[in-house]
């Protein structure tokens, strides 16, 4: 199935998703933002971050799962596929340094009690893993897909936005790249992928204590999750912090699971790592957090000016990074 608006995230992209997909998928959420938003005294910061924020520091996010184009039942088994759903909307709260406090879980399924219980059981573990409950949500028959909105809500004192980068901050981000979409890749072609490349698709990683620790000790300037894939997201905050952010392809750090792959770790999607910025004089106390938390932290690169995502390839070469499409990204060896 294709997302009629251009995939946001899962399996279509990494076959047939196409700029122009992209575009027009960024356009009707201008539009739709345009329809629904119209300020608000009681909220601080609106849409266009990965979530909003009400005064007195709540954090509101909200995360659509759909059949077919977020997930496959031939690929995940129902508790998995609820699982992700839940990880991926608690991605948004750790992305704004906020610390999770409740889950709604609504499901559109066919009449199948089972399939109903085994996806809110999903659900229920992610809140579990972060320590927030499912507080509420809503059940309705589908004629179609099954569809997940996992909605959420955490408090932070300082929220972490996509728009503080600033000139000369450090680019990092946590974990690994590449995995889950090592796994699509490899259901794509008709292989089972391997049992590290599986993992990081059905188990994002929970980097809630990474969020809450840059919000808390103000060391992040800018931050956003890595749910579309490294450049895409990148641009994201590039965009919103008004700079160019280099990124050195010879140092991301690829996931086992992506087979060595670089293309899957820039353009691959689904990693739901944190990708922030940090001044230069913060680059100390990050990776001593790093440590601490044992999540691997890396700096990749710099904020600098100008604008977009400008990508440091493995010949020392600087190229302008669009948004997607690093399929044909190839190290110096590949090339021919
Ligand atoms: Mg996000």
């Amino acid at each position: 199935m294709r997302n009629p608006f251009g995939p946001r995230t899962g399996l279509p992209r990494l076959r047939e998703s196409t700029l122009a997909g992209t575009m027009k998928e960024t356009r009707l959420i201008e539009r739709l933002v345009a329809i629904g938003w119209r300020g608000s005294r009681s909220v601080l910061v609106g849409p266009g971050d990965d979530g909003a924020v009400l005064r007195g520091g709540l954090v509101l996010s909200t995360d659509l799962a759909v059949e077919g184009v977020h997930f496959r039942f031939d690929w995940t088994r129902p508790e998995e596929a609820g699982f992700r759903a839940a990880a991926a909307a608690l991605s948004d709260l750790a992305a704004m340094g906020a610390a999770p406090e409740a889950l709604l879980a609504s499901l559109a399924a066919p009449g199948d009690a089972a399939l109903c219980e085994a996806l809110q059981r999903g659900i229920r573990d992610a809140g579990d893993r972060v320590g927030a409950p499912v507080a509420g949500g809503d059940l309705s028959r589908s004629p179609g897909p099954v569809v997940i909105d996992v909605a959420v809500v955490g408090r932070t004192r300082r929220p972490l936005l996509r728009g503080g980068a600033g000139e000369g901050d450090g680019v990092w981000v946590s974990g690994e790249l590449g995995g889950a979409g090592g796994a699509v890749a490899a259901w794509s072609a008709g292989e089972e992928p391997s049992v590290r490349a599986r993992s990081r698709f059905v188990r994002p990683p929970d980097r809630t204590g990474l969020g809450v620790a840059l919000s808390r000790e103000g060391l992040a300037t800018a931050a956003i999750d890595i749910s579309d894939g490294l450049t895409r997201d990148a641009a994201h905050l590039a965009r919103r912090s008004g700079v160019a952010l280099v990124i050195d392809a010879a140092r991301l750090p690829l996931d086992p699971g992506a087979g060595g792959d670089l293309s899957l770790a820039l353009a691959g999607g689904e990693d739901y790592e944190l990708l922030f910025t940090a001044p230069e004089a913060a680059a100390g106390r990050i990776a001593a957090l790093g440590r601490e938390l044992a999540v691997p932290l890396t700096p990749i690169g710099m904020a600098e000016r100008g604008e977009d995502v400008i990508l440091l390839d493995l010949n020392g070469c600087r190229t302008p990074a669009p948004p997607d499409g690093y399929d044909h990204f190839a190290a110096p060896g590949d090339r021919s």
